[in-house]
């Protein structure tokens, strides 16, 4: 069996209670050699995140305001752990030295990432295993950008000094020493970046829910978990707004052929979901891996007679988009329409100048641009073997006396993306939910 590396979000690590089931969790495989931890999240649904009051201490800082009464709270959510686990640990210089740059402005990345900072710490001295700060192996080049390459090879070199390991997840460093951290939820991409350095087998991501479920559970009720889902189609369902994992995340694993299983720390006997590379298994009776939906998209109809004949046309209208700053999110298009969709917010304090600039460009005989429209991405590697998919989506939103305002079949035939109008969704994700899931 290969080393498995583990990630433990928040709500994870939000107390000793959480601890010691984290602690449960890891040492009941030796393979889970590598941890990497997130700063204590919420507690309870109105708690607030250590990260949140980091950030909050900063601002505070910054405004010259006295931080002592905040910064003490924030003392308490980690002594308070240390005390119930009944560790021989003393934080107080960290707590000090912390407070201080805070009080010194040292930069609100490295106010932000003390939270994982001193996580870590104790999460090491509780396991019994190194500590190895994100600082010295986790690198980003002068434009803010991450350096894979620098920090893969830091990595590497680090993790065969520790057979076993704490890293904190969130952040790195800059050329010039300061702290940089990833953005919100970064911790997952810390976990990627650990797998792939030490060739894992493995990289689990511990959280709060037993892994990605089919549709929302606040628009469908109680949807099935998915088992097995694919890098693919995680990314068409994200892009809608599924997240569980951070965005980024994904790519340092993929790179290197690891899969994430996403685990529930409350629950850690539920398999939660596999994203792996490839899969030729589907789940037969569902067909669809998970359906996703996506409010606030505007359309841009341009109509020109013999457009299909222009060559350029298309290209023109994507110039005046990328020089408004806007990127577009759907381009289904006729013989002599195409139609662009875009995030409503996106042509804030634009729109006439990007109209009027498609129109000194192109010369349409026509051009219209309607709000109101959600996208609903229907994802699943199976639908390539299975026929009459797209039919069956179209009859359940039909069924529901749904308008459907456009389709769109990946040439992948991984999705299908049905554009409906906003007040419609909620109606149209439970059709296509019931249609392919079953009692
Ligand atoms: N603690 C950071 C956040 O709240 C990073 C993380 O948890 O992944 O965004």
């Amino acid at each position: 069996m290969g080393i498995k590396v583990v990630k433990f979000g928040g709500s994870s690590l939000a107390d000793a209670e959480q601890f010691r089931k984290v602690a449960e969790i890891v040492k009941a495989d030796p393979n889970r050699r590598y941890v990497v931890a997130s700063a204590p999240g919420k507690r309870y649904s109105d708690d607030v995140k250590v990260t949140d009051m980091l950030y909050r201490c900063y601002e505070l800082a910054r405004n010259r305001e006295d931080i002592s009464e905040y910064y003490r709270q924030i003392a308490e959510r980690y002594n308070s752990i240390i005390r119930e686990l009944g560790l021989n640990f003393d934080i107080t210089g960290e707590l000090e030295y912390i407070k201080n740059g805070i009080q010194h402005h040292t930069g609100r990345d490295f106010a932000a990432s003390r939270g994982e900072y001193l996580n870590s710490l104790i999460l090491a001295k509780y396991l019994g295993f190194s500590f190895i700060d994100a600082e010295s192996v986790v690198c980003f080049r002068e434009n803010g950008t991450y350096d894979g390459e620098k920090t893969d090879a830091l990595m590497r070199e680090e993790l065969k000094n520790h057979p076993y390991a704490v890293i904190p997840g969130f952040y790195g460093v800059m050329p010039n020493g300061t702290i940089k951290t990833f953005s919100r939820g970064g911790s997952d991409i810390t976990g990627s970046i650990v797998a792939a350095a030490a060739e894992a087998e493995l990289y689990e991501n511990w959280t709060d829910v037993s892994g990605f479920l089919m549709a929302d559970p606040r628009v469908v009720k109680n949807p099935r978990p998915i088992r097995t889902v694919t890098y693919r189609e995680l990314r068409e369902l994200s892009y809608m707004g599924a997240t569980v994992l951070h965005e980024e995340a994904i790519f340092p694993v993929r790179n290197a052929g690891i899969p994430i299983n996403i685990r529930n720390t409350n629950e850690p006997d539920a398999p939660g979901t596999m994203i792996v590379s490839t899969s030729s298994s589907y789940d037969a009776d569902t067909v669809i891996t998970g359906i996703a939906g996506k409010k606030g998209l505007s359309v841009i109809t341009i109509e020109k007679d013999m457009m299909n004949a222009e060559i350029g046309f298309g290209r023109r209208v994507l110039d005046v988009l990328e020089d408004h700053n806007i990127s577009f999110e759907h381009l289904p298009s006729g013989v002599d329409t195409m139609s662009v969709v875009v995030s409503t917010a996106s042509l804030d304090n634009q729109r006439e100048r990007v109209i009027a600039s498609i129109n000194k460009s192109v010369r349409p005989d026509s051009i219209v641009c309607e709000d109101g429209l959600a996208l609903i991405a229907v994802v699943g590697r199976g639908m390539v073997k299975a026929k009459g998919t797209a039919a069956r989506v179209c009859y359940a939103i039909s069924n529901a006396d749904v308008n459907i305002r456009m389709i769109d079949q990946g040439s992948s035939e991984l999705n299908i993306i049905v554009g409906v109008e906003e007040h419609d969704i909620e109606k149209a994700l439970n059709a296509i939910y019931s249609e392919f899931v079953k009692g």
